[in-house]
This record gives C-alpha cells, structure tokens and sequence, in this order.
C-alpha cells in the first residue's frame, strides 16, 4: 500500500497550530471591522489570462510560478497566485465600482511554484487589503496605518517599514532610459538573472536578492532624482501624515514592487528575524489595474501580508489553549448512551464538552479529565446511573472550596447551573 504524502511546499496544518492561525485571523478580522473594511472571497481558479494581464507576463509570477493547466473543457485556468489581480475582477464584474469607494480585505491561500523554505511554500496564506476609488494620499497613509497597527498589535517585534515612491508612468519612463543605460555599461558583471532582467523588466533589477548586485547599484541612478515636482511633493506629504501617525519608516529608494503598473507609494514591513524571507507585508499604489482589467480608471492601493512569515515571527507560545468546559467521564454498556445524551443538551446551551470514549476505569478516565483543560467534570458511573444521578466536581481552583454536587440526571437545569459557575 502507498503511503500518500502532501505535495511538496503544501503543508498539512494541524490542529497545534490551527489554534495560531485561527487567533490570528480572528484578531485580523476584528482588526478590519474596526477599519471599516468589508470581507471579498473570491475563486481559488481563475483564466490564467486574469494573471498573465494583471500581474504581468515578465514578472517572475507569471513567468515562472503559476499553476496553470487546461480544464475539462480545455479551458486555460491558473490557481490564484495573488488576490490582488482576482479582487479587480471581482469588482468590475459585480459592479461595485459604481458603489462608491470600495475597502475590502481578504485572506486564502495562495498557489506559487517556487523553491519550498521556512516562510516559502507552495501552497500559502495571504491576509490583504484593497482600497479602490481613493486617490488621495491619506488613503495611502491609512492602510499602511492598517498594516502596522495590525503587526504590533500581534505584538510583532522587530519590523521595519520601508517606503519608497515609484513616481508616476511618465516619471519612470524617463528613468527606466537613464536606469537601462546605466546597467548596460556594466552589463557584464550582472547576474545571469539581472542580464535577462535588463531586456524585460529593468526597474526588477533593483530588486535583486544577490548581495553583490545589491552593492552595485549604490552607484546607480535612483528614480528620486526623476521624478515630477508633483510625484515629489505627494511622497512628501505621505512621509509628513505617517510622522504625524507616530509611525517610523525608512527610506528604500530601490525598493521596486515587481509590477509594472504600481505608481506612487511602494512599500514593505521587514522583519530582522526572518533570514532571506524578511518581508512579511508588501504593497502599493495600483492606479492603472483597474482599467487594464477591463474596468473604468480607478485609483487604487493595496497591500497582502503572509500568513506563514507571520505565524514563524509568532511562534509557538502565541496560541492560548481553547479551554474545555466540561469533561463527561463515564463507564458502562447503558450508560455511555446517556453520556451522549447528557453532552449533547450541554452543548446545546452553548457550553464545550469533551466526552470519553475509552470505557477505562474511571479513576483513568479521571486522570485524563485533569490533564484535559476542562473546568468541570462531570460523571456518570453504572452505580450512579441505578440511582438516576450524576456527581459533578470542578477542575478549577477557583472552586477548591466546592467539593461535588450530585444532580439529577435529567435535571438540566441545575447542571447548568452549576457549570455556569
Ligand atoms: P518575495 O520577494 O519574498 O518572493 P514577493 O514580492 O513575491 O515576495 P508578494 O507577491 O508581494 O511577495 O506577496 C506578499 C507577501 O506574501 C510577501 O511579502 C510574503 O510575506 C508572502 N509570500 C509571497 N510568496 C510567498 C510564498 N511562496 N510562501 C509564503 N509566503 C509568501
Ligand atoms: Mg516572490
């Protein structure tokens, strides 16, 4: 028989750390309720052409990391790489541009095919937020307010925010030239990577994770020194409003987000603890994707955080144990229905029971209730059952004082009553 194992870089999550990963997106969710941010889901497939569009054929996503076959039909589909691309869609299809400014967030897996390390998988996790129909540059400032107050309020140490503007169309035209010429001058001491770069996506180059190449480009032009008075004077302002928020940055002027339709605002939170996967959030101002996809020209700005960088700088001591109420010991042939029955009007009124399935003594079953997180146990023996009762004993210190009760099987009032405690 084949023993079956998960792909490679698609991780099983278990129930250990599903409890992170739920304390997360609980906190994430009341974080966006709080920012007046509505929920979007949208299909995990889409028509590869949604990506090829909207993230850009030269990119490394597209050009490398998608999964893509034909369906059924033989139709060209792509397991979403990215929200981003997918959120636009959504937003033309349905109508909602028409609704008047759009703050939504997201939060799924994501699907890349690249080379599986810590804070790198195949299959992977993103929370991200998208503001559509809000040019101003405030708007900038509040959602990279959402993502850092959200990080710190995970009680995240150690992040930096980096920014940095990408000018408009017009701007990096004239510093892509200056940029290209620059790098064709010391062509041959790039990086295989960066030489093909060069011809299909230039301004990438400043993006290179290669030291040397890193060191280079101290000396290379920066788009700073190109930009308009106007693309100036709104990075200006984006680093006054976040000075006011009490918000620390720092400057990136090589910080290049992949995409060629990102203007203005670009940015990332670092991480000193993640090794070569540092960046825990990136994004940026989109304000042509709108109509590239289709739609009417919408200024727009985003951001995604990954799950999986976020849950390593977590680690393990951030879940809090979901705690039990109650723990149903009981042993014997009749009475383990009634034990059934007993935890499932429990659960009705709203409280947790664990219930043993072992028919072990119960002075072992007793010991596993003490090592469970349960507040109360509660028993059923056969004895007790002949005289219709069952005793209750709390877990808690809280409740030393209280030595048992013994109630009425079918009285479930008072059992509740005294587990309501
Ligand atoms: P990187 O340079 O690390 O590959 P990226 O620029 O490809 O990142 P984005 O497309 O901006 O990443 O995605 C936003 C965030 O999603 C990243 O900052 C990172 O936290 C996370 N992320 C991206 N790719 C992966 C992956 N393969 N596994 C886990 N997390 C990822
Ligand atoms: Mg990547």
């Amino acid at each position: 028989m084949t023993n079956f194992q998960t792909l490679r870089g698609m991780p099983d999550l278990l129930p250990s750390q599903t409890e992170c990963w739920q304390k997360v997106e609980d906190l994430a969710r009341n974080h966006f309720l709080r920012a007046g941010l509505k929920e979007i889901r949208t299909p995990l497939l889409e028509q590869t052409e949604l990506f090829n569009r909207g993230i850009g054929e030269n990119t490394d996503v597209v050009g490398k990391e998608m999964y893509s076959f034909l369906d059924r039909g033989n139709r060209p589909c792509t397991l979403r790489p990215e929200g981003t691309a997918s959120v636009v869609r959504a937003v033309i299809q349905n109508g909602l541009l028409n609704q008047g400014a759009q703050r939504l967030w997201y939060n799924g897996p994501m699907f890349r095919y690249e080379r599986p390390q810590a804070g790198r998988q195949r299959q992977f996790h993103q929370i991200g937020v998208e503001f559509f129909g809000l040019s101003s540059v405030r708007s900038d400032a509040e959602i990279i307010t959402i993502a850092w107050d959200f990080l710190n309020e995970l009680g995240i140490q150690g992040l930096s925010l980096q920014i940095n503007t990408l000018g408009t169309m017009d701007d990096r035209k004239k510093y892509r030239k200056e940029l290209v010429t620059w790098l064709e001058n010391v062509f041959d001491f790039l990086d295989e990577d960066s030489q093909r770069k060069l011809k299909s996506n230039p301004l990438r180059i400043l993006d290179s994770k290669n030291p040397k190449i890193q060191e280079m480009l101290d000396e290379a032009p920066v788009l700073m020194d190109y930009l308009s008075n106007e693309s100036e004077q709104r990075f200006l302002k984006l680093q006054s409003i976040l000075s006011k928020l009490k918000i620390p940055f720092q400057l990136n002027l090589k910080l290049v987000r992949g995409l060629d339709y990102y203007c203005h605002t670009a940015f990332e939170i670092i991480s000193d603890q993640l090794g070569a996967q540092a960046t825990v959030c990136g994004g940026g101002r989109y304000d042509t994707l709108v109509e590239q996809l289709g739609g009417i020209s919408t200024p727009s700005i985003g951001w995604a955080i990954g799950m999986e960088r976020l849950l390593i700088l977590l680690g393990d001591d951030f879940s809090t144990k979901t705690s039990t109420d109650v723990y149903i010991i009981n042993r014997g042939e009749d009475v383990y229905i009634n034990a059934l029955v007993l935890a499932r009007e429990i659960r009705l009124a709203n409280f947790s029971v664990e219930l043993d399935y072992s028919g072990s003594a119960i002075s072992k079953q007793f010991k596993r209730a003490n090592k469970s997180s349960a507040s109360w146990v509660i028993i059923l023996g056969e004895n007790d059952l002949s005289n219709d009762e069952v005793r209750i004993k709390s877990l808690n210190t809280k409740h030393e004082n209280i030595k048992q009760h013994i109630s009425k099987i079918t009285d479930i009032n008072y059992i509740i009553n005294i587990i309501s405690l």
